[in-house]
């Protein structure tokens, strides 16, 4: 296999093989994975062939990720471990937009992945990583998402996976999925960021691959979710691209791929980049406000669970994707998640909480005259509905601490008579 890629590190540029099992410089800073793409002799070409491959029937072409596998990794198609993935639907509800406050607003449903979320996108990717590197155990500390999804594709590649959780602050849905696709579950005392360190070192001493959003190549196939929405958009970028923040993979993840995009020459302008953090998780909305490093939340809390994160793994590059789109960061409450989820959800749309800030930061950042009613904007919906029912079941029943619904629908008893259920109709 002729490897054409290399791992560089975000700080001291120190550069390392393709393939390797490394996470880290040995200066301790993440790494990137460095292409070397040969420009295309005329400028459409490459964009004209991605659009060909929709019409194609192999299964790498039909994902979502490997369709822009010159992009993300160029391997063999054949050696992609693939479901496929992505090809996800952009949605445009008058009532969501009206509520955001945006004409032309589209939310693109990552959720509706294979696995319920956009992670399988960098985990296609993460796990064919790991095949050609002849590994067999995958491992990740994850709040859900990305454990569901690893679990699955370890499952589908025949690979022992391991899954290091956070006591307490795990979706049930997403807890079902690891379990159910065999993952070897593994509850850590302590919250994410302590999750985090045991698996890096689990992997480490146990020779595992490890899985988290440190992983470099996760990121190359998360880089895809841009591509695909500009493909959808017939190549036509939006003003502002907005997405929850967390360990700031995604956010991260898409703006390098747009840059790479726009030194191809194939990108008309480059989207704004905002990102959104709950209130009780918000160190990059700190870091951003004081225009300095990124201090730790301590103890972060926030219903949003996948975007209950302290300290993120990619802030540098989410810092750099922020600034260098003229973008932004955003603060939401939980009140102002669940209400905008309650709104998204009887939309017929519906997503997971983390999600649903999206929706509440684009409103926010329209109050505030960040984003203009007349800009075209497509919000990213990380994650299923039924990924966290606890969620929206307290919301319309009125039983979450801290939580007023604003816009309420809980189910209603009648007796068994007729008369009182015509009532209970409105007929
Ligand atoms: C992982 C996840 C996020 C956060 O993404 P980061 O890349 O960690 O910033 C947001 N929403 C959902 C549903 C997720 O699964
Ligand atoms: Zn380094």
């Amino acid at each position: 296999m002729n490897i054409t890629w290399k791992l560089r590190c975000v700080v001291c540029q120190a550069e390392y093989d393709g393939l390797e099992a490394r996470y880290r410089c040995a200066c301790g800073e993440t790494l990137d994975v460095v292409h070397s793409f040969a420009a295309p002799s005329d400028r459409e070409s490459l964009t004209r062939e991605f659009d060909r491959r929709l019409a194609s029937r192999h299964r790498a072409d039909r994902s979502g990720v490997w369709r822009f596998r010159e992009l993300v990794l160029p391997i063999d198609r054949d050696q992609a471990i693939t479901k496929p993935e992505g090809d996800t639907n952009l949605y445009r509800s008058e009532r969501v937009a009206e509520y955001a406050g945006i004409d032309d607003l589209a939310l693109k449903h990552e959720g509706e992945n294979p696995t319920g979320s956009f992670k399988d996108r960098g985990m296609t990717v993460g796990v064919t990583v790991a095949r050609l590197l002849g590994m067999t155990r995958v491992a990740c500390a994850s709040t859900g998402n990305t454990s569901a999804s690893m679990a699955s594709y370890a499952a589908q590649a025949g690979m022992s996976a391991y899954v290091f959780i956070p006591e307490g602050k795990i979706a049930l849905g997403k807890l079902s999925q690891a379990l159910a696709y065999g993952a070897k579950t593994i509850q850590v005392e302590g919250n994410f960021d302590r999750a985090m360190l045991i698996a890096e070192e689990a992997c480490r001493r146990a020779g595992a691959y490890l899985l988290n959003s440190l992983n470099p190549f996760r990121l190359e196939g998360q880089k895809a979710v841009g591509f695909e929405l500009l493909q959808s958009l017939g190549w036509q970028p939006p003003d502002w691209i907005v997405l929850p923040g967390g360990n700031l993979g995604n956010s991260s993840a898409i703006y390098k791929g747009l840059a790479e995009l726009g030194d191809l020459g194939l990108l008309r302008h480059m989207p704004k980049i905002a990102v959104i953090q709950a209130e009780g998780a918000n160190p990059l909305y700190t870091a951003l406000i004081r225009g300095s490093d990124l201090v730790p939340v301590e103890r972060p809390d926030t219903m949003a669970s996948a975007i209950c994160i302290g300290g993120p793994v990619s802030w540098r590059k989410s810092l750099r994707a922020v600034r260098e789109s003229g973008g932004t960061v955003e603060q939401v409450s939980d009140q102002e998640i669940m209400d905008a989820k309650a709104v998204v959800d009887a939309a017929g749309i519906g997503a997971e909480p983390a999600s649903c800030a999206t929706v509440a930061g684009c409103r926010k950042l329209v109050a505030r005259g960040v984003i203009g009613r007349v800009e075209r904007v497509v919000g990213i919906l990380t994650g299923h509905l039924l990924k966290d029912p606890d969620a929206t079941i307290g919301y319309h029943t009125g039983s979450l601490d801290d939580i007023r619904p604003t816009f309420p629908n809980a189910p209603v008893r009648v007796s068994g008579d007729i008369d009182a259920v015509l009532r209970a109709m409105g007929a």
